[in-house]
């Protein structure tokens, strides 16, 4: 049976997902409130609808890929009486949420969905613009057992790893406890590097030790924060992203949020939070967020000037 997926989002991230969807034979219509996105996903031969509504009047699933939680929600619930997208699909219609949002934004939407005789997933992703192009990214699923049986086809299309996180909510919380802790290691290990620096060893050295002992991790051996010894991390190429430092700090605040919601002692987390928002408000929104260590080895939380 066909099913019909109704794609709303159509920006960095969502174009080129719902694009791998329809090449591979599903029925997909997209939309997205930008006439320039919508335009661009047209030009590129997927059918796009002229609003939301008509999008997912005959969908059975509906995908979402939007910047935030609340444009999440007020695009379920609608802000006028009966506008919104749970009001407009087929009862039973699965909604997929694969935007970064809270958890208890999550939570929420799961809440308004199941209220209004739908099913629905949390469904966020890491992997990047190169990963949504490649199909190569990986989700991490909150919601039933069930429906992340349904979605499997769907998202194993667009990615490579699809993991079952637990009930409504978990996929977030897996996507904002790894990102801490992988904002937390690029800190640290750029730290070293400065220290290393202070003390006369250098990059290839301090490198070629820790990359082989305990100090070893994905910030170091890979997105390593100095040009050599890793020849295709962002520092080799002026800290081009990768993994947008506003992005990071994006992340870090839906962090904070979680941990000021359990009450959990993070302060290593949420220091990681107010210097990669030093970054982002710095030179560092658009950077790599490797480049933190620029910031870090001027000790100034504005190394490269604002803009
Ligand atoms: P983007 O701003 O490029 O795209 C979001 C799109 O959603 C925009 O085109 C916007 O017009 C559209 N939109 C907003 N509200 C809408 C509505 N009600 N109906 C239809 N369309 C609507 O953002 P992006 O870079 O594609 O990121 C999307 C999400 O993925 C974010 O939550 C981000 O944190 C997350 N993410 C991004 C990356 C990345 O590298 N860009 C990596 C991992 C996760």
């Amino acid at each position: 049976m066909t099913v019909r997926v109704a794609f709303l989002g159509l920006g960095h991230m969502g174009a080129p997902m719902a694009r791998n969807l329809a090449v591979a034979g599903h029925d997909v219509i997209g939309f997205d409130v930008s006439p320039t996105a919508r335009a661009g996903a047209a030009e590129g031969g997927m059918p796009v609808a002229e609003t939301a509504h008509e999008a997912v009047a005959a969908a059975s699933v509906v995908v979402t890929m939007f910047q935030t939680g609340r444009q999440v929600i007020d695009a379920y619930a609608g802000t006028d009486d009966g506008d919104g997208l749970l009001a407009a699909a087929p009862a039973g219609t699965l909604f997929i949420d694969c935007s970064t949002i809270s958890v208890e934004d999550a939570r929420a939407a799961h809440g308004l969905a199941e209220a209004a005789g739908h099913r629905a997933l949390d469904a966020p992703v890491s992997g990047g613009v190169v990963g949504a192009e490649n199909a190569t990214l990986a989700f991490m699923v909150g919601g039933s057992e069930e429906d992340v049986a349904a979605a499997e086809p769907l998202l194993s299309t667009m990615g490579r790893r699809v993991v079952h996180c637990g009930g409504p909510g978990l996929g977030q919380a897996a996507k904002v406890c790894n990102n801490m802790i992988l904002a937390a290691s690029q800190i640290v290990v750029a730290e070293a590097f400065v220290l290393g620096e202070r003390l006369g060893l250098s990059h290839q050295a301090l490198f070629d030790v820790a990359s082989n002992a305990s100090g070893q991790c994905w910030a170091l051996t890979t997105n390593c924060p100095v040009p050599g010894p890793v020849p295709t991390s962002p520092a080799n190429r002026d800290y081009q992203p990768g993994f947008a430092g506003a992005l990071m700090a994006k992340d870090l605040g839906l962090a904070a949020d979680a941990i000021a919601q359990t009450g959990v002692d993070a302060r290593v987390g949420l220091l990681a939070r107010d210097l990669y928002r030093a970054f982002a408000d710095g030179a560092g929104a658009g950077q790599d967020f490797s480049g933190i260590i620029t910031m870090i080895r001027s000790g100034s939380d504005d190394p490269g000037g604002r803009g």
